[in-house]
């Protein structure tokens, strides 16, 4: 039976580190981390997302101001924002909480945004860094993923990883990072997405197996070989009876089966989605600390 990674205690682990960290500075007079977050419009969603990263950080000891703009902000406004954030010295690092309202180009916003401030890790030099291992910030769901690899002391040198999708925030990332020289990483690795042909010949393949597709409990046993590590990122909710709020949260993985022949898995949820804030706050210690660009 498989070990199960367990996001949630890696994730609270992390906020506790960080927080001795935080008091550590705060005695001896340094500057105290502080991260913004810019929420255009009230989308349900983005509000709880937002809204979980500011109480992460009062809780850890961090600063954070929240920018709040209104739904009709025009993409001017939103850059001459962007611009203050970039040019004020308090602030270290900030967000843009996406998806923005269609009026706005969100590669022109991604773009505005100082990379020493880019705590998301969406801006192209942050990528580029990221491709060329050189220091950067790494995109939040990456980055958990790359620290529950090594937090659980999985092997990944050698190993063959098969990534199932190729979206900017986590397929591609993911595989950038596997293939680099570097622990975790020097993994042989392919990248699957939905043009695909005969997908099953490469997960059978797979020592190691991220999932981000974004469909319900896709990946099934008969696709896996045994002892596989697999990384669950998908999240969908679909409609329950069995649940009091009516709906229930589904994987990328037919967990029940595929651990029953996995050596390492990530539960959903309480596996890779807990680990975003706690990349998020990692990210944001960096820079204020001047680790990327000194
Ligand atoms: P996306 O929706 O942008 O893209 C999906 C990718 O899957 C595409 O690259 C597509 O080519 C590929 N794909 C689609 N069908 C396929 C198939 N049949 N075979 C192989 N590849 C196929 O992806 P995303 O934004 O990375 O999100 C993926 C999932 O991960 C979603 O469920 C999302 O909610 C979830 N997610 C979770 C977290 C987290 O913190 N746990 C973070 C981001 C995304």
């Amino acid at each position: 039976m498989a070990t199960i990674i367990d996001g949630k205690l890696i994730s609270e682990q992390i906020q506790n580190e960080i927080a001795i960290e935080v008091q550590s500075i705060a005695e001896q007079g340094g500057k105290i981390p502080h991260l913004a977050a810019i929420l255009v419009g009230s989308d349900g969603a983005s509000e709880t997302y937002v809204g979980a990263k500011v109480k992460a950080c009062e809780k850890i000891g961090f600063e954070s101001t929240l920018i709040r703009l209104p739904e009709s902000t025009t993409e001017e406004d939103l850059i001459r924002k962007i611009g203050e954030l970039n040019n004020d010295p308090g602030i270290d690092g900030y967000i843009v909480q996406l998806p923005l309202p269609k009026h706005i180009n969100e590669q022109k916003i991604i773009e505005a945004v100082d990379p020493k401030k880019d705590v998301d890790g969406f801006h192209p030099q942050s990528v580029g860094r990221m491709a060329l291992n050189l220091p950067t910030y790494l995109p939040a769901t990456p980055y958990g993923i790359i620290q529950l690899l090594e937090r659980y002391n999985i092997e990944t040198s050698g190993k063959h990883c098969v990534v199932i999708g190729r979206s900017n925030i986590v397929g591609s990332p993911m595989s950038i990072l596997m293939a680099r020289n570097a622990a975790p990483g020097n993994c042989t690795v392919t990248l699957t997405h939905s043009r695909t042909k005969n997908l099953k010949e490469f997960t059978l393949k797979a020592d190691i197996l991220i999932v981000a597709l974004g469909k319900a409990e896709f990946l099934t046993a008969d696709m896996v070989k045994d002892g596989v590590v697999v990384i669950d990122v998908g999240i969908t909710r679909l409609p329950s009876d069995k649940t009091k709020s009516g709906y229930k949260l589904f994987g990328d993985v037919k967990y029940d089966e595929v651990a029953a022949k996995a050596s390492f898995i990530t539960p959903v949820p309480g596996g890779v989605g807990p680990m975003t804030i706690a990349s998020l706050l990692m990210n944001t210690l960096k820079a204020s600390k001047k680790e990327v660009y000194r």
